[in-house]
C-alpha cells in the first residue's frame, strides 16, 4: 500500500506494474543496447499514408472527430476487413474506432463485466490484458497452455469453466498470438466456437496480428459466432502505425452503441489526423501488410535457424513477429536471469517468458520486428556471447 495522505482506489494502489514495462525499466540504463523487446514494427509509415496526414494538417483537420469514427474511415474499414478477412460486417454501425486495441480492450471489459465476473485469459498472454481486466473489476480465470503446445482446445476450455469458482463471463483469445506466434485453423476454431456457444460466454477476439499470418488464411472467430463475438483489430502492427493509435472494434450495432458511450467517456474521439491517415492506410495503403509480411518471414526464418544452432528450442511462429523460445540447457532454466545477463553482457534486450506466463520461466520472447541491420548485429552479439562467452 502507498503512503498517501488520503487513500487511493484500492485496485489501482495494489496494481503491479506491467512486467514488460518493469523489465524495460531494469535495463534502461545499459548503453548501446539492441532492442528486440518491443512489438514495434521496424518499418516507417508508407509515404502515401504520410502524404494524406500532411494534407489533413494543411486543411485544418484539427477539430473533434466523429466519436464513433469518421464515416469514411468506418466505410473503408468495413470494405477492407470484409475483403481481407471474409467478415460479414453489414455497415458503418458495426464499427467503433478506438485509440488502438489498448483502448478497445478497456472499452469491451467496461461494457460487458460486472465486478467479480471471470474472464478466461489463455496464457502465455499479452500482459496488459490483466491490468485492464483488474481496472474493470473483472477477475482472471487462468488457462495455461504451456503444456499444450501453447494452444487452447475445446477440452481445455471445458475444464477451465468447470473448475472456475466464479461465473465465467468471457474469454479473450488472441491469435496469431503474442508472445508465441501460434494461430488456429478454421477447423480448430469451429470446434472451439461450438464449446463457446454451448457455454454462452462472450468471445473477445484480439486479431491485431491477423494480417501477419505466414501460412494459410486467417479465419476470424467473429465470422464463426458473430452473435457472441467482439472483434478487436488495428493498424499498429499491419501498417507500422503504432504512434497513430488506431484500433477497431467490430460487433453488432446494438453492442457498438453501448460501447460508444464508454469510449466517449474514456477518450471522446480518436485524433482526426490519425483517422485521415487510417483511411489512407485502408485504401491507398492496402498493400502495405503484404510487403511487411515478406520481410518478416525472411527475418523469422533467419532467427529460427540461428536460435536452433545456438541450442534454443523455439515455438514455430505462424504469425506476428515474435519467437518464444526455451533457453539452452547450459544456461539453466531462469529466463529472467538469462535476459538480464544477455542485456548486460551481449547488449541485446529480449523479454523474459515469465512476463507472459508464470509457467514459462525458462523461456524468453524475441521480437524480430526490428530492422534487418539490428537483427543481424543482435544475432552476431548473441552468437559470440552464447558460443564463446565473449562479452560485447
Ligand atoms: N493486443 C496485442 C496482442 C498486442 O500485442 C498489442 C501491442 O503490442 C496490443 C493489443 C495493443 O496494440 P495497440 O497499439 O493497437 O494499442
Amino acid at each position: 500500500m502507498s503512503n498517501f495522505i488520503l487513500p487511493l482506489n484500492k485496485t489501482v494502489d495494489n496494481l503491479r506494474r506491467d512486467p514488460i514495462l518493469d523489465f524495460q525499466a531494469k535495463i534502461r540504463n545499459i548503453d548501446d543496447l539492441i532492442q528486440l523487446t518491443f512489438g514495434e514494427p521496424g518499418f516507417t509509415v508508407d509515404d502515401r499514408i504520410k502524404a494524406v496526414a500532411k494534407v489533413s494538417i494543411d486543411h485544418d483537420r484539427s477539430h473533434y472527430a466523429n466519436s464513433q469514427g469518421e464515416i469514411n474511415l468506418r466505410r473503408a474499414a468495413v470494405s477492407y476487413f470484409n475483403r481481407h478477412f471474409q467478415l460479414n460486417l453489414k455497415g458503418v454501425n458495426d464499427v467503433l474506432v478506438t485509440q488502438g486495441v489498448s483502448e478497445a480492450i478497456n472499452v469491451v471489459f467496461m461494457t460487458i463485466l460486472e465486478r467479480g465476473d471471470g474472464v478466461i485469459i489463455p496464457e502465455p498472454s499479452y500482459s496488459p490484458y490483466s491490468t485492464s481486466l483488474a481496472l474493470a473489476g473483472g477477475v482472471k480465470v487462468p488457462l495455461d497452455t504451456c503444456e499444450h503446445n501453447f494452444k487452447i482446445t475445446p477440452e481445455l476450455i471445458e475444464k477451465t469453466i468447470d473448475n472456475a469458482n466464479i461465473p465465467v463471463k468471457a474469454i479473450l483469445i488472441n491469435y496469431p498470438a503474442n508472445p508465441t506466434g501460434v494461430t488456429y485453423s478454421k477447423e480448430e476454431l469451429l470446434a472451439i466456437a461450438d464449446t463457446l456457444k454451448k457455454h454462452k460466454i462472450w468471445v473477445i477476439s484480439d486479431e491485431i496480428y491477423a494480417a501477419l499470418t505466414y501460412s494459410g488464411e486467417h479465419t476470424s472467430l467473429y465470422k464463426i459466432i458473430p452473435e457472441q463475438s467482439i472483434l478487436l483489430t488495428g493498424l499498429s502492427k499491419s501498417h507500422a502505425m503504432t504512434g497513430y493509435r488506431i484500433g477497431f472494434i467490430f460487433a453488432s450495432s446494438e453492442l457498438i452503441e453501448k460501447m460508444l458511450t464508454v469510449h466517449e467517456a474514456l477518450a471522446f474521439a480518436v485524433s482526426t489526423l490519425s483517422q485521415d491517415a487510417a483511411f489512407a492506410a485502408l485504401t491507398v495503403g492496402e498493400d502495405v501488410p503484404e510487403y511487411a509480411l515478406k520481410a518478416y518471414r525472411k527475418r523469422r526464418d533467419r532467427l529460427l535457424k540461428k536460435l536452433t544452432e545456438l541450442g534454443f528450442e523455439s515455438v514455430n511462429p505462424q504469425g506476428a513477429f515474435y519467437v518464444f523460445t526455451k533457453i539452452p540447457k547450459s544456461f539453466g532454466n531462469n529466463g529472467y536471469k538469462f535476459a538480464v545477463d544477455l542485456a548486460n553482457n551481449a547488449k541485446v534486450a529480449v523479454l523474459p517468458g515469465e512476463a507472459f506466463s508464470k509457467n514459462a520461466k525458462n523461456y524468453i520472447r524475441i521480437s524480430y520486428a526490428s530492422s534487418d541491420s539490428d537483427l543481424d548485429e543482435a544475432l552476431r552479439r548473441m552468437t559470440n556471447y552464447i558460443e564463446k562467452g565473449t562479452k560485447y
